[in-house]
C-alpha cells in the first residue's frame, strides 16, 4: 500500500490524500487551498494523476478545504462514488453550489481584466451547476456502520466532534492475505463546542495521520465566553449601538444561536433583553445551513438532544429572524433599531458582512465581536490587530467602533486535546503522519508524541510518497506539481512579508503620534536593519 499526501502537508488547507493498493486507487478528502491569493492559484493546477482512475473519495468533512475540489475532480472525469456521512452530505448539498458560485464570480472579476488586457477569458474553476452534478456521487452511510466497498477494502466513519457529521476514518485494506488499518484522524474537534459530541475514540491503527492545526498551542478558558457575549450584546444595545459578528456560515452561525438560546433558558434575568432585540441571521448560506443542522438532530450532543426532547428547538428563539434577499439585507442598515447582525464571511474578506460592517465601523455605539479565528492579510485581522482606517468598496472608513473578540470557539482541539485523544491509542502505530498544520505547530507536536507515546513520527511534504510496505519515502511520482507547489508557496510568504511590512508601517506613524520612548523607536530600528540587511543578502544569492 502506497500513500501520497496532495495537500495539507506543511499546511492547514487542501486536504488530499492519495490511497493506493490492489490496483485500486482511493482519496480521502479532495479539498481546496485557502490561503494567500498564490497559494490558492494552486487549486487550478491539474491533479498529479488521472482522476477516472480514482474509485472513492473518502470525505473526513463539508469544510470547502477538505470537499471543494471535488466538483473540479468530477468535471475531470472522476465518476466513483464520495463516501461521507449524511450531514456531511447535506452540508456538500449547499456548500459546493456555493463554492461554485464563487468561482464564476471570481472568474467574471478576473476576466474583466483579462478582456481589458486583450487576452481570452478563463472559464471558472467549477460552476454551481457543475457543482451540482458532482452531488450525484455522493453516498452516505451511517457513523459506525462497518461498510466494505470491495472485498479488499473497509471503512467505518466515527464522530469527530468538529463540524456537524465530521468523521474520523478508520480503513482497513487487504493486501496479500494481510489487513492494515489506517486511520485518519480528519479535523478533530474541541470538547467544549456546543451542539457537537466530544471526538471518538481511537484504540489501535497500523497507521495514523493526524491533524495538528493547535499542535503547539492551548485554548483560552472558555467558561466565561457565554457570558463576555452577553455582555458586550447588552452594554452595546444598551448604548444605542448595533452588534455586528463576522461568523462562518456553517458551524459557528449555529453554536452562537444555541449559545443565545441556552442563555435564555439558564438566565432569566437575560429573557426581557433578548425578546427586545432582534437577532439577525444575514447569510443565505448560514440559513440553509442552520436547517441542514435542524434536520440532522442525531448528531447532536446529549445537551442539545434534551432541547429536543422537550419539543423545544435549540436553534431557534423568539426574536431571531432570518433576512434572506439583499433587500432584507439592505434595510437592516436603514431600520435604526439597536439589532444584532450575525453575518459572513467570518474574516471579512466577502460577502453581506462588508456591507454591514461599512455601515457600522465608524459609530462609536457600535460593536464588530469577532468569534473565530482571522487569518494574516484577512480584513478580520486588520480590524483585530487595532487599524484605525480601512477601506470597503473603495471608500475609506474609520474604525470608532468597539472591537471585541471571544476566543474559545476554535472548532479544533488544542494541544491537549489532541494528546488526549491520542493516548488512547494502545498499540505502537508503525508511523503516525502529522498533517493539516503549519510547520511550527507540527515540529512541537511531532516531539511531543515521540516524548510522551514514543512514536515513529514524519511530518510530510507536498507530493511525499511512502511505500507503507517498505516504510520509507520514495522517490516523488509527481516532481513537476511539487516544484510548481513549492514556487506558489513561496511566492505566497513573499505576499504575507509584504503585508506586514505594511502593518509594521502603519504601526510606527502611530509610534511617533502617541510619543513612543527613544528606546523603543531605537529598538525598532535596529530590528528593521536587521532585515535591510538579510533581505539584502538574499537578493544577492538570487542574483548570483
Ligand atoms: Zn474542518
Amino acid at each position: 500500500m502506497k500513500i501520497t499526501f496532495l495537500g495539507a502537508a506543511k499546511t492547514v488547507t487542501g486536504s488530499c490524500y492519495l490511497v493506493q493498493f490492489n490496483n485500486k486507487n482511493f482519496l480521502v478528502d479532495c479539498g481546496m487551498f485557502q490561503g494567500h491569493s498564490k497559494e490558492n492559484e494552486f487549486n487550478e493546477e491539474p491533479f498529479p494523476f488521472n482522476a477516472a482512475d480514482i474509485d472513492y473519495i473518502l470525505l473526513t468533512h463539508s469544510h470547502i478545504d477538505h470537499s471543494g475540489r471535488i466538483p473540479k475532480i468530477y468535471k475531470d472525469g472522476f465518476r466513483g462514488q464520495v463516501i461521507c456521512t449524511k450531514a456531511t452530505h447535506d452540508l456538500c448539498q449547499i456548500m459546493l453550489p456555493d463554492s461554485g458560485f464563487i468561482q464564476e464570480h471570481e472568474a467574471e472579476w478576473k476576466n474583466r481584466k483579462l478582456i481589458r488586457a486583450g487576452k481570452s477569458p478563463i472559464p471558472p474553476m467549477y460552476t454551481a451547476e457543475e457543482a451540482m452534478q458532482s452531488l450525484k456521487l455522493f453516498k452516505y452511510i451511517s457513523y459506525y456502520e462497518d461498510v466494505s466497498l470491495s472485498d479488499d477494502l473497509r471503512v467505518r466513519f466515527l464522530d469527530a466532534g468538529h463540524i456537524l457529521g465530521s468523521s474520523i476514518l478508520e480503513i482497513w485494506v487487504r493486501e496479500n492475505g494481510h489487513e492494515t488499518k489506517i486511520v485518519f484522524s480528519g479535523d478533530l474537534g474541541n470538547n467544549d463546542l456546543p451542539i457537537l459530541r466530544a471526538p471518538d475514540i481511537i484504540e489501535d491503527a497500523d497507521y495514523l495521520i493526524i491533524e495538528s492545526t493547535y499542535g503547539n498551542r492551548l485554548h483560552s478558558q472558555t467558561e466565561d465566553r457565554v457570558h463576555k457575549l452577553m455582555n458586550i450584546m447588552k452594554e452595546t444595545i444598551d448604548r444605542g449601538g448595533n452588534v455586528i459578528i463576522p461568523s462562518f456560515a456553517v458551524g459557528r452561525t449555529q453554536e452562537i444561536i444555541y449559545e443565545i438560546h441556552k442563555f435564555k433558558e439558564e438566565y432569566p434575568e437575560y429573557v426581557k433583553f433578548l425578546n427586545e432585540t432582534p437577532v439577525y441571521i444575514d447569510s443565505p448560506l448560514a440559513i440553509s445551513a442552520t436547517e441542514v443542522f435542524r434536520n440532522n438532530l442525531d448528531c447532536f450532543d446529549e445537551e442539545a438532544q434534551t432541547y429536543v426532547r422537550n419539543g423545544d428547538n435549540p436553534l431557534d428563539f423568539p426574536g431571531l429572524k432570518l433576512s434572506k434577499s439583499a433587500d432584507d439585507s439592505k434595510a437592516l442598515n436603514e431600520d435604526q433599531v439597536p439589532k444584532i447582525i450575525i453575518s459572513a464571511s467570518g474574516m471579512c474578506e466577502a460577502g453581506r458582512i462588508r456591507h454591514h460592517l461599512k455601515h457600522n465601523l465608524w459609530k462609536p455605539e457600535s460593536s464588530i465581536l469577532f468569534v473565530g479565528y482571522q487569518a494574516v492579510g484577512t480584513l478580520g485581522r486588520r480590524l483585530t490587530d487595532g487599524a484605525k482606517k480601512v477601506k470597503l468598496f473603495g471608500e475609506e472608513i474609520s474604525v470608532n467602533a468597539k472591537i471585541e473578540v471571544i476566543e474559545g470557539y476554535s472548532g479544533h482541539a488544542d494541544q491537549n486535546g489532541l494528546i488526549d485523544w491520542v493516548k488512547h491509542i494502545k498499540n505502537k502505530p508503525k508511523k503516525v503522519f502529522i498533517v493539516h498544520g503549519e510547520p511550527d505547530a507540527q515540529e512541537v507536536f511531532s516531539k511531543l508524541l515521540d516524548e510522551k507515546f514514543g512514536f515513529d513520527t514524519v511530518i510530510p511534504e507536498y507530493a511525499d510518497h511512502f511505500d507503507l510496505t517498505i516504510g520509507d519515502v520514495v522517490e516523488t511520482p509527481f516532481k513537476e506539481t511539487k516544484d510548481k507547489f513549492i514556487r506558489l508557496q513561496l511566492l505566497s510568504q513573499i505576499e504575507i512579508l509584504q503585508e506586514q511590512a505594511d502593518f509594521i508601517g502603519m504601526h510606527i506613524n502611530q509610534a511617533y503620534l502617541n510619543n513612543k520612548s527613544d528606546e523603543e523607536i531605537e529598538e525598532l530600528q535596529s530590528k528593521l536593519s536587521d532585515l535591510d540587511r538579510d533581505l539584502v543578502s538574499i537578493r544577492a544569492n538570487l542574483i548570483k
